[in-house]
């Protein structure tokens, strides 16, 4: 029977959560019961939608929800093996006991670290690809703007707009990200958006105006992006992480979508589920191949998870947040 660290959230935030706010907690995991498994979890996904969850839906004291991908170490279940590796959302902890409900079944990508499950190849991938090209209908050559371009669903929505021939121009907040974009990305324009006012850069940088914003930011992103926004534009908006912790700043200019006709659509993944068979095909190969190339920024052990959360929330992270907690 192992015993399992686990994170709690003990005191609910205002503004930017605080370490002390968080508490690792062990508790003794039993062994598993007749049609159930025991897992232990190796990476944990850290994601900004934790941040509104501080506030509002995740309970006091007991483990925080969260993504994790772990390795099945006990079976009483004839659907798992000893060895198997699953995806779940059972929250942040090293062990847990489940049924088989909640566990995803992972055969990794041959010739590919496991991590990129847990991004380019996931969820964070597939939002990226369903977002960019099923909500924001990316044609061959559009004009696409990206905020947030150097993070994990951000990196790989300006380069899936690349690779279809875009003229891509990202957003993110150091000027070490601005590089990765300009000289490992190729990015067209890349705007540093705490050195330079987003409004006046972006207009500097869309001379073609905008066809597809993916947001990732909201408030003065937003704002600047409707200002660029061309005739039939299409904004999907995934994120909108500048109002996580202090509240949204007020857009002002939003009957741009009137006067321009512009689509503004919000969205979930899981909002485009019949993508996956194509994603899952263009993804690998393009990973294989080197079209997309991404960037870890990888905490160790259960202990470093709210500074990893709050890290990501500073922007500290290039690209995604995880937490390892095995091998
Ligand atoms: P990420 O971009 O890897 O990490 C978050 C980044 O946000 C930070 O590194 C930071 O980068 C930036 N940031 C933080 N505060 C900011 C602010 N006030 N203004 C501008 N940028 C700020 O995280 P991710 O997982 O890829 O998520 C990106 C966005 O997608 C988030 O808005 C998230 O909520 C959304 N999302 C949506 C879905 C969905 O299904 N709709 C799924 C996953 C993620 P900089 O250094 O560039 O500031």
């Amino acid at each position: 029977m192992p015993i399992s660290r686990e994170v709690h959230l003990i005191t609910r935030p205002n503004g930017m959560p605080q370490e002390r706010e968080f508490e690792i907690v062990e508790t003794n995991v039993p062994d598993a019961a007749d049609g159930q498994v025991l897992v232990q979890n190796l990476y944990m996904s850290v994601d900004p939608a934790m941040r509104p969850r501080l506030t509002a839906g995740q309970a006091l004291n007991e483990a925080m929800m969260g993504g994790a991908l772990g390795r099945v170490v006990q079976s009483k279940s004839p659907d798992f093996a000893v060895g198997d590796l699953v995806t779940n959302r059972l929250g942040f902890r090293e062990y847990f006991v489940s049924d088989p409900k909640g566990l995803s079944k992972l055969t990794p990508a041959e010739g590919l670290p496991l991590t990129v499950h847990m991004h380019a190849l996931g969820m964070t991938g597939f939002t990226a690809y369903g977002g960019l090209l099923f909500i924001g209908a990316m044609k061959e050559g559009e004009q696409v703007f990206v905020s947030t371009a150097a993070g994990a669903v951000g990196s790989i929505a300006a380069q899936i707009a690349k690779i279809r021939g875009g003229y891509v121009v990202g957003s993110t907040g150091s000027d070490d990200k601005a590089a990765w974009l300009r000289d490992e990305i190729g990015l067209d324009a890349v705007i540093n958006y705490k050195t330079q006012p987003i409004r006046q850069a972006l207009e500097e940088a869309t001379p073609k105006g905008i066809d597809v914003y993916f947001e990732n930011v909201g408030g003065e992103h937003l704002e600047a992006a409707l200002r660029r926004m061309n005739t039939l534009g299409r904004i999907a908006v995934c994120g909108m992480i500048s109002g996580y912790n202090e509240g949204q700043a007020p857009v002002r200019n939003l009957s741009n979508i009137i006067y321009s006709r512009v689509m503004l659509r919000g969205f979930v993944g899981t909002d485009f589920m019949h993508l996956q068979p194509d994603f899952q095909r263009d993804m690998a190969g393009w990973l294989r191949e080197g079209k997309i190339k991404y960037q870890e920024t990888v905490m160790d052990g259960i202990t470093s998870a709210p500074k990893a959360l709050i890290g990501l929330l500073e922007g500290a992270n290039s690209g995604k947040m995880l937490v390892k907690l095995a091998e």
